[in-house]
């Protein structure tokens, strides 16, 4: 039983090996555990679980809350109790939620205070008996003091599920991909190893620890190797940047999506800000526009692009810091433990340079959807995931991720693949977003109409970025107008939501009358 313990309950032998190693920070109420600590409130909070609340083997609990050290405590208390963990996205309306919890039918709901009127009502519709209150003063705090340690672990092996997480929801409703502990495992070794992710490793995490990139984009393989994990209860871009300069915080670790760098990249601080400490700079989970990528360069900073998603838990590709320059654009090389291919439609595999969709193979991918016969019958063909993703190699083996296959459109019979588009935009300074969809039109059956968000303070016309573009894109690929807005839309994970900006723009493209 012991190894089998190791394998997903890091902070136990943390605890034993490193205890006064500073674990985690909460940096919204300025309470810091260390690994001692935390294997102690781990214990305890899963023993309330089970002797007060009644959850047992496979119970699912869910947590809605912004960032907060308690949610990592549930997912390790869950896993001693071999309980399922279901963080939920806080963005969401009750409808939205009320969908996902009757989907997955959590025992229980941990939930904050500043969203206790969501997570009752969410709780209300689905049945869920019991709620619990984060922060002073809260059931949950209250749990913990009066819980005696945990009396057993439950035996778990790598196959067993103890996750549900859903998919961002960028392309319709989310999916509960259901991930084991053994996925978290091989992703904590693919991903912290070539990173040289270790004990002196400390984390600033600023994405929601309700999607992947938040939860294993570094946090749980800075925590599986004894490092220390920072948590901001709410990305702020002035905050994130005073952190990082601070020599005191120490922080060497750092992972984005691009938004989250470009936020950065447009506050007053950034010119000013000691960047030097960063070890790694992971970005990922949205196509990263090359200009922004040389935007960091210039402060001295090699972005790493990183590819992924909730369903492969999530590192599949990455680019290692030697060749984050001269590959800027590239999202690397297959990590350690995963296959890739790239396939064509006919299900043969594609030449180096030939577009296809990528398909991935390992211990790090989901065995399937939570209640989704469907998309299980369609997503896997003997066990390759199909991503869904339009991806190239080059000769030397990088990867470059294009685009979404349902995001590309076809403007007078050929492929127009909207983030090449957007990178052409993004050359001009002036532009903070962008985002380019197909809209119908009776000649050439789809043609481009970008939408951009203009930098505070900066203008440009509709003539200025159309002549930009045709002077750097092929006459098909060119938008044929530019809609300018304050901001685009996005989803909780900082990525833009294409099917709102099609709404919004009254176009059904073929994508939205598919789903529909
Ligand atoms: P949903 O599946 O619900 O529509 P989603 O696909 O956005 O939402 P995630 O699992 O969070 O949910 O994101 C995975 C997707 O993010 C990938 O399939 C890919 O489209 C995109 N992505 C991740 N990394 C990159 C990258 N480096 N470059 C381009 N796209 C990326
Ligand atoms: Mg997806």
């Amino acid at each position: 039983g012991f190894l089998a313990v190791r394998y997903y309950d890091w902070i136990v032998h943390h605890g034993r090996r490193t205890p006064d190693k500073v674990a985690l920070i909460d940096l919204a109420s300025e309470r810091r555990f260390t690994y001692s600590q935390l294997d102690a409130r781990v214990s305890r909070l899963a023993s309330f679980l089970r002797h007060t609340l009644k959850v047992s083997r496979g119970d699912r609990v869910a947590v809605l809350a912004l960032n907060t050290t308690d949610t990592l405590e549930v997912q390790f208390a869950c896993g001693r109790l071999g309980a399922v963990f279901v963080p939920l996205n806080t963005r969401l309306t009750v409808p939205e939620l009320q969908f996902i919890t009757a989907d997955c039918a959590p025992k229980v709901m941990i939930h904050d205070t500043d969203l206790a009127e969501t997570a009752l009502s969410v709780a209300k519709l689905c049945n869920i008996a019991t709620s619990l209150l984060l922060g002073p003063g809260g059931s949950y705090e209250a749990g913990i003091a009066a819980a005696k340690p945990l009396d057993r672990a439950e035996e778990v092996t790598l196959d067993d599920i103890s996750t549900i997480m859903y998919t961002s929801g960028t392309t319709g409703h989310p999916k509960g991909a259901t991930i084991t502990h053994g996925m978290t495992f091989w992703n904590c070794v693919n991903l912290g190893g070539p990173a040289c992710i270790g004990p002196s490793s400390v984390l600033l995490t600023v994405l929601p620890l309700f999607h992947t990139g938040g939860l294993n984009c570094y946090t749980n393989p800075v925590l599986h190797a004894g490092g220390t994990v920072m948590i901001m209860r709410a990305f702020d871009p002035g905050t994130a940047l005073g952190l990082i300069n601070d020599p005191a915080q120490g922080i060497n670790v750092f992972f984005g999506v691009p938004a989250i760098y470009q936020f950065m990249a447009q506050h007053p601080a950034f010119a000013t800000t000691d960047l030097s400490r960063l070890i790694v700079g992971g970005v990922g989970g949205a196509p990263m526009p090359v200009p922004l990528l040389k935007v960091w360069e210039a402060r001295g900073v090699a972005l790493q692009q990183g590819y992924g998603m909730t369903e492969t838990s999530p590192a599949v590709l990455v680019l290692d810091r030697e060749d984050a320059a001269r590959k800027a654009g590239s999202a690397g090389k297959p990590v350690l433990h995963t296959e890739v291919r790239i396939v064509r439609p006919d299900g043969t595999d594609a030449d180096v340079g030939e577009l296809g969709e990528l398909w991935v193979k390992g211990p790090n991918i989901t065995p399937g959807y939570w209640n989704r016969p469907e998309a299980n019958k369609t997503s896997f063909t003997d066990g390759w995931l199909h991503t869904g993703d339009a991806t190239r190699v080059d000769e030397e083996g990088f990867y470059y991720i294009v685009d979404r296959w349902k995001d590309m459109y076809i403007s007078g019979g050929e492929n127009v693949y909207p983030a090449e588009v957007e990178n052409v935009l993004h050359q001009l300074a002036a532009i903070a977003e962008a985002a380019v969809i197909g809209i119908p039109d009776p000649q050439w059956g789809e043609v481009g109409l970008a939408i951009v968000a203009m930098k505070p303070g900066q203008k440009l016309t509709e003539a200025e970025v159309l002549a930009h573009c045709a002077a750097n894109l092929a006459r098909f690929k060119c938008p044929r107008q530019i809609r300018f807005v304050d901001a685009l839309p996005r989803n909780a994970t900082g990525k833009i939501h294409k099917p709102t900006l099609r709404k919004e723009f009254s176009v059904a493209s073929e994508v939205d009358k598919k789903a529909a």
